[in-house]
C-alpha cells in the first residue's frame, strides 16, 4: 500500500500522525513528511513548504490544538509553512535560525524557543528532546519522542536516498560525529524527513557509516592513483560507479570529503587542485 503519496495522513503510533506534503521531487522523495505529536495538545515537527492546502491539511489534523511547531532544520522544504501556521495557531516556534549566507535556507524562519543541544519540550502526554545534529545543515536537530524511542531525522537520515552534504554548511566529519552520537539514545524507530519509518535504527546508522567511509576510502585511492587534482578531474575515478549524470551532485559529496580529510592532515588544498599528504 502506498502511504506517502502527497496529501496523504498516516496513523504511526497512538501518538505520532504523518502528513506528506505536495512536493514530491528528485531531492525530496515523495514529499516532505510532517509530523503531528500528541491528541490534547499537538506538535507539529517540520511543517514543511508554504503551500496553502498542506498547511490546511495540518489545521485540519491538528483540530485547533496546535500549541507547537518545531523544526529540524531551515531548509526550504522544511520550515517555511512555520510562519503562516504559528500566525494561524498562536503555537510556539521552535528550532534554530538558518545560517547566513547559505543555499536552499528559510532566511524568515524565527523561533521562540532557540534550539539546544539537550533541550526538553514536556506535554503531559509526550517529552520531545532536541538533539544537535550538525552534518547536513549546521542548525540541524533532531527530535527523539522519548516515550516511544522514535526519532524524527529531518535530513540528517532520509528514507531511500543518500543525504546530501553541500560544503561549506554541510561538514561530512560532523555529518559522521552526529551519526555516533545517535547511538547513545535508546531508539526504536527513525522517522526520516523524506520517506518510510525505518525499524532497527543502530543498523540503520551503522550502514550509512559503512557506507559513507567506503567513499571516503575510495576518494583516498583516487587521489593517490591521480597524485591530486580538481573537483572535476577527481570525481570521474572517485566516483566512477556512479553515472555521470549524476555528477554534478556527487561533487559536492566529494568535496565535503576532501574537506574532512584536510581536517584530519590527510590531504591538502591548494587553491582548488586537492592533493594526498
Ligand atoms: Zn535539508
Amino acid at each position: 500500500m502506498i502511504t506517502l503519496e502527497p496529501g496523504r495522513t498516516s496513523e504511526l503510533s497512538g501518538r505520532v500522525r504523518r502528513i506528506v506534503a505536495p512536493n514530491p521531487s528528485v531531492m525530496t522523495g515523495p514529499g516532505t513528511n510532517t509530523y503531528l505529536l500528541g491528541r490534547e495538545q499537538v506538535a507539529v515537527i517540520d511543517p514543511g513548504p508554504d503551500e496553502r492546502a498542506h498547511i490546511e491539511a495540518i489545521l485540519a489534523e491538528g483540530a485547533g490544538r496546535i500549541r507547537w511547531i518545531l523544526v529540524t532544520h531551515t531548509h526550504e522544504d522544511h520550515s517555511p509553512a512555520a510562519a503562516a501556521l504559528a500566525r494561524e495557531t498562536g503555537a510556539e516556534l521552535w528550532g534554530q535560525v538558518a545560517p547566513a549566507d547559505e543555499l536552499y535556507q528559510d532566511q524568515t524562519f524565527r523561533p521562540d524557543v532557540p534550539f539546544t543541544d539537550g533541550a526538553v519540550l514536556a506535554t503531559p502526554e509526550f517529552r520531545l528532546r532536541a538533539i544537535h545534529t550538525p552534518g547536513h545543515a549546521v542548525n540541524h536537530y533532531c527530535v527523539l519522542l522519548e516515550e516511544e524511542g522514535m526519532l524524527m531525522t529531518g535530513d540528517h537520515i532520509m528514507n531511500g536516498s543518500t543525504v546530501v552534504i553541500i560544503p561549506p554548511g554541510g561538514d561530512m566529519k560532523d555529518y559522521l560525529g552526529s551519526l555516533e552520537k545517535l547511538k547513545a539514545y535508546p531508539l526504536q524507530h527513525l522517522a526520516p524527513g523524506h520517506g518510510e519509518l525505518m525499524p532497527a535504527p543502530v543498523a540503520v546508522i551503522d550502514g550509512i557509516v559503512a557506507h559513507r567511509l567506503q567513499r571516503e576510502a575510495k576518494v583516498v585511492r583516487a587521489l593517490a592513483a591521480t597524485g591530486g587534482g580538481t573537483l572535476e578531474e577527481l570525481v570521474l575515478t572517485a566516483y566512477d560507479d556512479v553515472p555521470t549524470a549524476l555528477h554534478m551532485m556527487a561533487k559536492y559529496s566529494l568535496w565535503a570529503h576532501l574537506i574532512k580529510l584536510v581536517r584530519e592532515g590527510r590531504a591538502v588544498d591548494r587553491a582548488g587542485r586537492w592533493a594526498p599528504c
